[in-house]
Parts: C-alpha cells; sequence; structure tokens
C-alpha cells in the first residue's frame, strides 16, 4: 500500500471521508487522494515522493505558484511579532487600502476567514439594508457553505449530486430563489413579479464552480439595470475571479459596478482569507457603525494579510496579467488543438488564466448544458493525467488554474500528457 492509502485509510476512521473538504476525496473521479508534502512553484509532491505539475493551485488562491519566495519571506518576518492579537494592526489597514484601490467598487472593506463568510456576511447586510428577506441565486454557481447558500449549489455540491444540502431549513430555503445563468429573459420575468420583495441578487460574475462559464454578453449588465430599478442590491462574488481574471477582477474586465464584492483566495496568498465590501453607505451599516452584525476572533490576522498583501503587491506589478494571459492563451490554444485531432466532443472555455474542457458536444452555459457532459469519460480522463503527473480537479465541475509559475516545460508536459490521455479515451 501507498503512504498516500495508508494516510487516506486512517484519516477516513476518524475524520467524515477523511478529507476536510468534500471533493478532496476524489468520489467523482475513483481513486485515493495523493497526500500532498511540500510544493515549490508550479509542482507539488506526495508522500510518496510522486511529482506532479499542479492545475489545482489550492483552488484558485496560488496565482504565483508554491512557496512563493518573497510571501515566505513576508510571513517569516510577521510571524516573529506574533500570529494574533485580536486587536488592530496596521498591516489590516494595509491590506484594505490595496484592495479598495484594486476594485472599482469598492469604498470599503471588512475583513473575514474564508469566502463562505464573505458571501454569507454581505447577504445579511443587503437584507439588513433593504429590509427585503429573498435573495437569488443561479443554478450551480457556487458561494460557500453558509445554509441559505446550498441551494442548486455548484462546486463539491454539484459534484457529489447534493446540490441541495440537507439540514437546510425550509424557511431559508424559500427565501433563496433560484434561476438558470446566463437567462437574463427569467429574471426579468421574476422581476417584474416580485422584484421589490428581493433584497439581492449574488452571482459568480464568471461562473467557477460548474466548470467555468463566462457572462453571455449584455448578461451581467441587464443584472445591474434591473437590479437598480428594483432598490435591489447587486453582489458579485468575486472570491475566484477576483484579482484572477484583472487586477480588479471580473467588474473591471467587464466593466459592471455591483454594489457588494465578496473576495477570498487570491487575497490570501495561501492563507485563510475572505473580504466583502462596497459602497461606504452600505458598509457604514455594519457593526459597530451601524447595526447588523459580524465578526471573527481571527479576522484580519496578521499572517493571512501578511500573505494577501505581498501577494497584491506582486500582482500589481507591470505587465503581470498580460503575460499571464499570454501564457493561458497559447496553453489553452494548445489543448484546443490536441481535442480537434482526437476528434473527443470537448467544448472549452477560459477567461484569462481560469479554463475548463467539458467532455461533451455542443455549448455550455449554463449548469443543465454543464450537467450533460460526460463525467464517466472526465473521470478516466483525470485518471489517465494524474498518472502522467499533471495534477487536475478531481471533478467536471471544477476551473482549471494557470498560474505565473508554469514554466513552457510544465505547459509542454501537460500538453503531451493531454493529446495521450484523450487517445486512450
Ligand atoms: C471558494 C468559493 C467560495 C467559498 O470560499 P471558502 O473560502 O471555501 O469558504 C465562495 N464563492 C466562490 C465563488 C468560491 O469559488
Amino acid at each position: 500500500m501507498s503512504k498516500s492509502q495508508e494516510l487516506f485509510t486512517e484519516a477516513k476512521k476518524i475524520i467524515p471521508g477523511g478529507v476536510n473538504s468534500p471533493v478532496r476525496a476524489f468520489k467523482a473521479v475513483g481513486g485515493n487522494p495523493p497526500f500532498m508534502v511540500r510544493g515549490k512553484g508550479s509542482k507539488i509532491v506526495d508522500a510518496d515522493g510522486k511529482e506532479y505539475v499542479d492545475f489545482v493551485a489550492s483552488w484558485g488562491p496560488l496565482i504565483l505558484g508554491h512557496a512563493h519566495p518573497e510571501i515566505i519571506e513576508a510571513l517569516s518576518a510577521t510571524m516573529k511579532n506574533g500570529t494574533s492579537f485580536g486587536a488592530p494592526t496596521e498591516l489590516e489597514v494595509d491590506l484594505a487600502k490595496a484592495i479598495i484601490h484594486a476594485v472599482p467598487s469598492m469604498d470599503m472593506v471588512r475583513l473575514v476567514n474564508s469566502g463562505t463568510e464573505a458571501t454569507m456576511s454581505a447577504i445579511r447586510l443587503a437584507r439588513g439594508y433593504t429590509k427585503r428577506d429573498k435573495i437569488l441565486k443561479f443554478e450551480g454557481c457556487y458561494h460557500g457553505h453558509a445554509d441559505g447558500l446550498l441551494v442548486k449549489a455548484g462546486s463539491g455540491a454539484a459534484t457529489l449530486g447534493v446540490p441541495d444540502s440537507p439540514g437546510v431549513t425550509a424557511g431559508l430555503a424559500k427565501d433563496t430563489l433560484t434561476l438558470p445563468y446566463n437567462d437574463l429573459a427569467k429574471v426579468k420575468e421574476l422581476f417584474e413579479r416580485e422584484g421589490d420583495s428581493i433584497a439581492c441578487i449574488i452571482l459568480e460574475p464568471i461562473a467557477g464552480n460548474m466548470g467555468v462559464i463566462p457572462p453571455v454578453d449584455g448578461y451581467l449588465q441587464g443584472l445591474r439595470e434591473l437590479t437598480q430599478s428594483h432598490g435591489t442590491l447587486l453582489i458579485f462574488d468575486e472570491v475566484i475571479s477576483g484579482f484572477r481574471v484583472a487586477y480588479g477582477g471580473a467588474q473591471e474586465l467587464f466593466g459592471i459596478t455591483p454594489d457588494l464584492t465578496c473576495l477570498g483566495k487570491i487575497i490570501g496568498g495561501g492563507l485563510p482569507v475572505g473580504a466583502f465590501g462596497g459602497k461606504r453607505e452600505l458598509m457604514e451599516q455594519m457593526a459597530p457603525v451601524g447595526p447588523v452584525y459580524q465578526a471573527g476572533t481571527l479576522s484580519g490576522n496578521p499572517l493571512a494579510v501578511t500573505a494577501g498583501l505581498k501577494m497584491l503587491e506582486i500582482l500589481g506589478r507591470e505587465g503581470f496579467y498580460d503575460a499571464l494571459e499570454e501564457k493561458a492563451k497559447k496553453f489553452t490554444d494548445g489543448l484546443a488543438a490536441n481535442v480537434k485531432e482526437s476528434g473527443i466532443p470537448v467544448f472549452m472555455t477560459r477567461v484569462g488564466s481560469i479554463f475548463c474542457s467539458f467532455f461533451r458536444e455542443g455549448e455550455v452555459v449554463d449548469f443543465a448544458s454543464a450537467a450533460g457532459s460526460d463525467t464517466a469519460r472526465f473521470g478516466k480522463y483525470f485518471s489517465e493525467m494524474l498518472s502522467s503527473g499533471i495534477y487536475i480537479a478531481p471533478s467536471q465541475f471544477e476551473a482549471g488554474f494557470v498560474s505565473d509559475a508554469h514554466t513552457e516545460e510544465d505547459l509542454d508536459k501537460a500538453l503531451e500528457a493531454h493529446r495521450k490521455a484523450l487517445k486512450s479515451l
């Protein structure tokens, strides 16, 4: 038995499914997950010494790759002064400034510990501000695991076939309205009926948890106009897209200004962080200025904030996103050429350095079309890639991430593995 298998067997006895987040367990693709011991740049090494080129990037945060020397150095320096105070620090002010400076719609921001906390708190704020209960989310979008958001949810919930989790009360589920992604006409219809009782629309401006699905032309603009005319807040969940598709996220890329924005992943530089923010008028509803309560013992943690600050500093350097775009485009063009050669039906999407290959004929624009993918074929493809030393997410419904750390050699190796994998299907 491999060391990873041994560890997994042991883990399953004491941690449900052996993992602390469900998709890590490889349930959708079969086999045992390798346990990781270290990472450097684009590569990770498992407990049995096998090396992989990593396209999961800790599910998005590691846009600079693993153990970036400047981030490690900054962390080491901060760590010496203590790891948590539960009192304000200058580092938090610096990160807040960096975020607000980058994200067009944000006048103020509050730091939390995860994307889940960010979306949960932003929705509480939207409800508190509008004095309305209902929210609208879209099928296959994932906004973390807060109760009211596990309705028709993406990510692991979709992968494991439990988009509507037990344990969510009927009352909460009733206040979460859902519609298909990318269908503006349906939102218009709903808003004609009950727009004035909807507190907010929350969405991923680029869907990244049912595979990757970009918004169709006019969709985000249409949502912006509809929400504005009904006094409904528009929340962009940019936990993946923030600082990923552009320094200012999807809102910069598409030129749409949401009322509130949720961030996570990249802004923690690989440590646990989330944030939500927006217009001053809204954010001043938060305690202790206003009545909407939200708190966190470790929020604004010095280590997490240090990693995030250094990360944002590096991302802000001249030409970073142009270079990443070029690299990702060249790579996905290579994937597309392999697909064409193989004759296997695959629908590919990419926005910046986020990409996805849906194993199906025809376009993918929403959850229904994503769900029409051949997941058994994906599973075989996944296993082939893994055994060739290419680590991709163990689910058809997750994104792939190109990082600044991927070298030409890494990407060539991945393309060769991809070509071979497609041939074997
Ligand atoms: C990952 C993710 C979340 C949840 O973030 P956690 O840090 O896992 O709680 C929320 N929204 C989106 C779009 C995400 O991709």
